[in-house]
C-alpha cells in the first residue's frame, strides 16, 4: 500500500462509514468505458455507474470535450446577478425532456438539495396562499430523498436515520408502500393506506413526495404504474401538491426517459440528478410548474429562499447539455432494453438458490434480494477477485450498470453475482 493511501484510510471519511475501523476501499487510478482500473493494475467491471449516475461509462470523450471547452471559457461564477449560456441551454434541454408541464428550472449542487428546494417550493406555495397550515409532508415508507435533514425526514423511518436524529427531524406522515410489480397484479388494498393517510390529513399537507416505480436506496423495490396513477389521483382530489423524485430514476435508468412517464403522471414539482451530469461532476435541478411558480409570487413580495454559492455552476451545466445530447443521440431506448432481457434471462434462475428471497429487473437495473444481510467486505472482495463492482447493501446485490457495457461485459457481471450466493 502507497503511504497516500495508508494516509487517506487514517484521515479520510468515507460514506456511512466508520473512521475508527475502515472497511477497505479499492484505489481507482484511472477508469474508461465500463472499466475501473485499480492502483495495482486489476480492471473491474462497474456493475454500479459510480451509484448510478454514469450512465455513459466514462472517460467519455464528448464530456471531457465539453468540460474541456467550457474550463478555458469560464469555470465558474457567482448566479446572483450573473447568468451564462450553459445554464440556459442545459435549462432548455431539461424541460424539453422531463414529464409533464415543468417550466421553471433551480439548479441545486446535490441531489439532497434539489429536495430540500422542492420541499421549500412546496411549504412557500401554500404560505404565498395564506394557507399557513400545510406544512407537512406525506411520503411512502422504503423511500430515499437524501442526507440532508429535510430529505432525511422524508426517508423511511425505520431504515433511514431517523432514530438517530429523532428530537431533531421535523415529524412526517408515512402511508405503506406498495408491493405489487405490475398493473395485471393490482390489488386495490396497495393504495389504502396511502389513502386513508391523505384523507385524514390533507388540511395540513403541503406535499406528497416519493420516488416513481423504483424506490432505490431504501430497499431497490418497484411498484405498479397504477400506483403512482392513484396517487396522482388522489392528490388533485386533496388539493395536495405531488414531488416526483426522479434523481435516481432518470435519463433512461427504467426504460423511459423518466419512470413518471410508466404512468403518464405529471409532477407539480420534479427533482433531478444523479445521471444529470453523466457521472461528471454534481449538479441537480428542481422544475416546477407555472401554477407552483405563481403560486410562490402569489402575495406579490414572495421569493424563492435558496441560492448555494455554486448554483448552476457552469462547467457541470455544460457537461450535463452535452451529457443529454450524448444521451439522445445514442439508441439508448434498445440498449436499456437489451439489457433488462440479459438481466431478466441472467438474474432470475438465481431465484431457486436457497439464498435469495426474490429476483427484481426493470430497465438497467438488477436486484437480487437476499435472505440475509449482505457481509460486504466479504462478497466484494469475491466480486473484485472474478473482475467485477458492486456495492451491494442490506440483504441487496444488485447492479445499476452503465447503459454501454457489452454482451460479454453483462454476462461477466451476472455470473459474478451468481457465483458470491454461498457466500451471502
Ligand atoms: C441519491 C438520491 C438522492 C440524494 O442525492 P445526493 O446527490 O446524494 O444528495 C435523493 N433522492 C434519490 C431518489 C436518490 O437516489
Amino acid at each position: 500500500m502507497d503511504d497516500w493511501q495508508r494516509f487517506e484510510r487514517e484521515h479520510v471519511w468515507h460514506p456511512y462509514a466508520s473512521m475508527l475501523q475502515p472497511v477497505p476501499a479499492y484505489a481507482v487510478h484511472r477508469a474508461e468505458g465500463a472499466w475501473l482500473e485499480l492502483e495495482d493494475g486489476r480492471r473491474l467491471i462497474d456493475g454500479m455507474a459510480s451509484w448510478w449516475c454514469a450512465i455513459h461509462g466514462y472517460h467519455v470523450p464528448e464530456l471531457n470535450a465539453a468540460l474541456r471547452a467550457q474550463s478555458e471559457r469560464m469555470a465558474h461564477v457567482m448566479f446572483g446577478g450573473l447568468t451564462h449560456r450553459p445554464a440556459a441551454e442545459l435549462a432548455q434541454r431539461l424541460l424539453s425532456i422531463t414529464p409533464g408541464d415543468m417550466q421553471y428550472v433551480f439548479f441545486a449542487d446535490s441531489g439532497s438539495v434539489s429536495v430540500e428546494v422542492a420541499l421549500k417550493m412546496a411549504l412557500q406555495y401554500w404560505q404565498a396562499q395564506g394557507q399557513t397550515q400545510k406544512h407537512r409532508f406525506l411520503t411512502i415508507r422504503h423511500g430515499y430523498h437524501g442526507d440532508t435533514f429535510g430529505a432525511m425526514s422524508v426517508c423511511d423511518p425505520v431504515s433511514g436515520m431517523h432514530h438517530l436524529f429523532a428530537s431533531f427531524l421535523p415529524q412526517q406522515l408515512f402511508a405503506d408502500a406498495p408491493t405489487a410489480q405490475c398493473d395485471a397484479e393490482w390489488d386495490e388494498a396497495q393504495i389504502a393506506s396511502f389513502r386513508q393517510q391523505i384523507e385524514a390529513h390533507h388540511h395540513t399537507l403541503a406535499a406528497v413526495i416519493l420516488e416513481p416505480i423504483v424506490q432505490g436506496a431504501g430497499g431497490m423495490r418497484i411498484y405498479a404504474p397504477e400506483f403512482l396513477r392513484q396517487v396522482r389521483r388522489l392528490c388533485d382530489d386533496y388539493d395536495v401538491l405531488l414531488i416526483i423524485d426522479e434523481i435516481a430514476t432518470g435519463f433512461g435508468r427504467t426504460g423511459c426517459m423518466f419512470a413518471a412517464e410508466h404512468a403518464d403522471v405529471a409532477p407539480d414539482i420534479l427533482c433531478v440528478g444523479k445521471a444529470l451530469t453523466g457521472g461528471y461532476m454534481t449538479l441537480a435541478a428542481t422544475l416546477t410548474t407555472g401554477r407552483v411558480c405563481q403560486g410562490i409570487h402569489a402575495d406579490g413580495a414572495g421569493v424563492l429562499m435558496h441560492g448555494p454559492t455554486f448554483m448552476a455552476n457552469p462547467l457541470a451545466c455544460a457537461v450535463a447539455g452535452a451529457s443529454i445530447d450524448l444521451l439522445l443521440a445514442s439508441p439508448w431506448q434498445a440498449r436499456v432494453r437489451h439489457i433488462e432481457q440479459r438481466l431478466r434471462e441472467g438474474l432470475e434462475p438465481y431465484r431457486a438458490h436457497a439464498a435469495v428471497h426474490d429476483v427484481r429487473v426493470l430497465g438497467a437495473i438488477g436486484v437480487l434480494e437476499m435472505t440475509r444481510p449482505v457481509d460486504v467486505a466479504r462478497v466484494q472482495q469475491r466480486l473484485v477477485a472474478r473482475g467485477v463492482w458492486l456495492r451491494p447493501f442490506g440483504r441487496l446485490l444488485y447492479t445499476m450498470p452503465p447503459y454501454i457495457l457489452d454482451d460479454a461485459q453483462l454476462d461477466q457481471l451476472i455470473a459474478a453475482m451468481g457465483s458470491v450466493l454461498d457466500d451471502v
